[in-house]
């Protein structure tokens, strides 16, 4: 009998984290031991040493396509350690949504390990302030499509790998957390199906669901989504003890009929709760009167989605969830009561070596200019003991399943510390996405400036749905091209002056001189018809993305054609910018 308890949990985690910088070394030590006779450390001369000195001194930083020849021989079939002294036992497929495809990432043990971990900590601290009763989950969770690699390796996304993984069950178990829907439909292979089923689940086991979650919060706005459109068809389900003919994957069919019987005063109940609410406010809590809290990632480029959620949650905290990759775990939320804006995740130091590379502002760039639209200076990187409070940083990652000084990518800023182990926000991408010639804005430029446009929308009562990016330079001289999705049918006197303000909140030096000068042309907005993102999403799980990872590309290249010709072929409504006159 395996006994489980919050407090060992906590106790566990406050102990490694009261010396951080001394555990960082022995996860290094343990995992250059490890994986010391790996063909790519071998290559660089390390010699068995494992101190984080020599390591540095001969371990280059490495960005994955660095990485990518040695992990296409894994994939390959050539079981010779090439990376890792242990065999990786399958891949992950990044959802890869910036870049347009997906990428391969090495998978073992180790980092199911490490996630059940870091599910375990966030949970035992939230329970501590937001305790739950036993009962069930309504977890919007989907597997993607598994494939065998030419090495007869299965590859799919990291979060299918973990959901597969036998820890994942008995994990839920241990954190109350167990799934209201059946592996038939988590494993279904038609996302829309699945989605049905869950939402189907959780309305059966409407007393018994503590919470409400899924991996990113994109996927709890969107089932709720098409809860608006589904709702009566579930009543009737329910009312009649009958599943839709919409599911027709027999496996999935089979497993959740078993759980319908007709009931009438569950159906009708729930009828009436839905006919009651107004514009769907507070969905979640009169449904599952017994849920305590909603949870999910809702950092980075999920921010956009909580206006919607706080409006289904209504009176329900929502609680953001942990701060990783499918490269692997980095630190968990252990103060579940602050806001999802500003969510901290303290660093894990058994679960990997992590190095911070110090962003700095250049001279030029004062204090004035806001968080994103900061360009950097990078330094040396520093060890996890030695960053400092209010500072921003890059961050590498080296661990148990071959990554070695690995740049995730991502910014994030010291928010302080939890004993000795930093606690971080996370900031943004690293990487550029408009930029035409001396302009440069991120993801997070490009969220801000949208929600500033988006407040003239709130003003006249309508929503955005969704939005993306993409530098256009067919004209001369190019021009940035916003793609927004709405609700409903919005005035075109709103619609030019969202686009007048989307230019104008683009406040990096290098767009307004050039927009001033006309070394860039005026912003064109174009509106798409509804529910061209679903088609968007649809094409990444063709690609063998998963819903539970998908993130929307918030920048969509020019090599990236296909998502390009959906956004074009459903625009309804183009309208340039007047804001700098021309
Ligand atoms: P994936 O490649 O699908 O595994 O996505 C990993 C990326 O998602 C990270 O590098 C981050 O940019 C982003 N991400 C993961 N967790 C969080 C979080 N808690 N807050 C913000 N962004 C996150």
């Amino acid at each position: 009998m395996r006994v489980f308890s919050l407090e060992s949990v906590i106790e566990e985690f406050e102990a490694l984290t009261k010396d951080a910088g001394r555990l960082q070394r022995e996860t290094l030590r343990k995992i250059l031991e490890q994986n010391g006779e790996a063909e790519y450390l071998q290559s660089l001369g390390l010699g068995g040493r494992t101190d984080p000195g020599s390591f540095k001194a001969c371990v280059p930083l490495a960005t994955h396509s660095d990485l990518q020849p040695y992990i296409q021989r894994i994939v390959d079939g050539e079981t010779s350690p090439i990376l890792t002294g242990k065999p990786i036992t399958s891949i992950s497929l990044s959802s890869g949504t910036t870049q347009g495809k997906p990428k391969f990432i090495p998978f073992n043990d180790e980092l199911v390990h490490s996630t059940m971990q870091i599910y375990r900590t966030s949970f035992a601290f939230r329970n501590r302030e937001y305790p739950i009763g036993n009962g069930k989950a309504l977890q919007f969770i989907y597997s993607s499509k598994q494939v065998k690699t030419k090495g007869g390796l299965t590859a799919t996304t990291a979060t299918t790998n973990v959901y597969r993984s036998k820890q994942f069950k008995h994990t839920m178990k241990d954190i109350q957390s167990q799934c209201c829907s059946p592996d038939e439909v988590i494993f279904g292979s038609d996302f829309q199906q699945s989605l049905y089923c869950h939402l189907l689940c959780g309305l059966i086991y409407s007393d018994e669901v503590q919470l409400v979650s899924s991996t990113f919060a994109h996927s709890i706005v969107h089932a709720f989504r098409t809860f608006e459109q589904v709702w009566e068809e579930l009543c009737e389900d329910i009312r009649e003890g009958v599943l839709s003919s919409r599911i027709t994957i027999p496996s999935m069919r089979a497993a959740v009929s078993k759980l319908l019987r007709p009931n009438p005063s569950l159906a009708y109940s729930i009828y009436n709760k839905c006919a009651s609410l107004s514009n769907w406010y507070g969905l979640i809590p009169e449904l599952w009167p017994n849920a305590k809290y909603v949870c999910g990632i809702m950092t980075g480029s999920m921010e956009p989605y909580l206006k919607k959620l706080r409006h289904y949650a209504g009176s329900l905290p929502l609680m953001s969830a942990d701060y990783g990759s499918s490269e692997g775990w980095i630190g968990a939320n252990v103060n579940p009561s602050l806001p999802p804006e500003s969510a901290t995740f303290a660093v894990l130091p058994n679960i990997g070596y992590f190095e911070f590379i110090p962003l700095k502002r250049p001279e030029e760039q004062g204090e004035e200019n806001s968080a994103s639209t900061i360009h950097y200076v990078e330094a040396e990187p520093i060890g996890l003991a030695e960053v400092e409070v209010g500072k921003e940083y890059e961050i590498l990652v080296t661990n148990f399943a071959g990554l070695y000084r690995y740049r995730l990518g991502d910014v994030v800023k010291v928010a302080g510390f939890h004993n000795s182990t930093p606690e971080l926000q996370f900031i943004c991408r690293r990487s550029l996405v408009l930029s035409i010639n001396i302009d440069k804005n991120t993801e997070k430029d490009l969220q801000l400036a949208v929600e500033e446009a988006a407040k003239l929308l709130a003003a006249e009562k309508l929503e955005l749905v969704d939005f993306t990016s993409h530098v256009d330079t067919s004209t001369d001289p190019g021009h940035y091209v916003i793609f927004w999705e709405l609700c409903s049918k919005t005035a075109e006197d709103v619609l030019r002056s969202c686009c007048n303000c989307l230019d104008l909140s683009f406040v990096d030096a290098g767009y307004v001189s050039s927009r001033k000068v006309g070394a860039i042309g005026p912003l064109e907005l174009r509106v798409v018809r509804k529910g061209t993102f679903h088609k968007i999403l649809d094409h990444y799980l063709g690609l063998g993305g998963a819903v539970s990872q998908f993130k929307t590309p918030r920048f969509v290249s020019s090599s990236n054609s296909n998502v390009l010709q959906i956004l074009n072929r459903n625009v309804s409504g183009c309208y340039f910018s007047t804001a700098y006159g021309m």
